[in-house]
């Protein structure tokens, strides 16, 4: 029998406090200059994962959306600049809850430019969220370095402001939390949501980006690019 000694005793102690610590945010590669980074925070003593996006260009890197812990703020900074020796210059949300927000105050006092839909922007305002500093009132298509991407609105769904963003280069669809991840079996928070028009939204997407290599959810796993397909699914459930 394996004898547990003072000294491997502590060693497990650390080894669970650094497993901790370590899984408050991860970044994970995901094609050309496209990066998933995940941070994490404790609900119902559990440590919820967020899924947001960043991507590295010639003339800085753009976050699609906000770490959810502030435990995690400068920490994403210091990263991205120790890995591409670039500077955050650009963020966009994708609605108003936390998981998409939280940081962009802060980012804004580090002079990031901060973007949301006007309608996010309204409703950050009315829910005392953090705002971006910047609107746009029309689904909006950004330029930078080399990279074009667009932002669409295709309706109501997880809440009422939900946009997704598209590269079509790289038929990548960010979709935030208005797309489940397949590892979903539930539809999750759905306290804000719109579950009547959720499935015109995706249905909306399906027809819109027909061929998606990736689809990024707002939680949980990514590794399938059937998240709209089960998204519609666990609605048709709800129903
Ligand atoms: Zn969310």
């Amino acid at each position: 029998m394996k004898r547990i000694t003072l000294k491997s005793l502590f060693l497990l102690v650390n080894l669970s406090l650094f497993g901790q610590e370590e899984c408050k945010l991860h970044i994970q590669h995901l094609t050309d200059n496209f990066y998933v980074y995940t941070t994490y925070k404790k609900l119902n003593e559990v440590m919820y994962p967020s899924n947001s996006m960043y991507l590295v260009t010639d003339s800085g890197v753009v976050l699609f959306d906000s770490p959810w812990e502030s435990s995690q703020f400068q920490p994403l900074l210091d990263s991205i600049f120790a890995k591409h020796n670039k500077k955050v210059v650009l963020a966009i949300a994708t609605h108003y809850h936390d998981d998409r927000t939280a940081a962009f105050d802060f980012l804004r006092r580090k002079g990031v430019k901060t973007y949301s839909s006007k309608l996010t922007y309204e409703l950050c305002e009315k829910y005392n969220e953090n705002k971006a500093s910047f609107y746009f009132t029309n689904d909006t298509i950004f330029e930078l370095g080399d990279y074009k991407f667009e932002t669409f609105y295709p309706g109501e769904g997880h809440t009422k402001d939900n946009i997704v963003i598209w590269f079509n280069d790289f038929k990548i669809l960010y979709g935030g939390c208005l797309v489940k991840s397949t590892d979903n079996i539930t539809l999750g928070n759905v306290t804000d949501a719109n579950i009547d028009e959720w499935p015109l939204s995706i249905e909306k997407l399906i027809n819109k980006y027909p061929n998606r290599n990736f689809v990024i959810p707002g939680h949980f796993g990514w590794s399938s690019n059937l998240g709209l397909e089960h998204t519609l699914q666990l609605l048709m459930q709800k129903k």
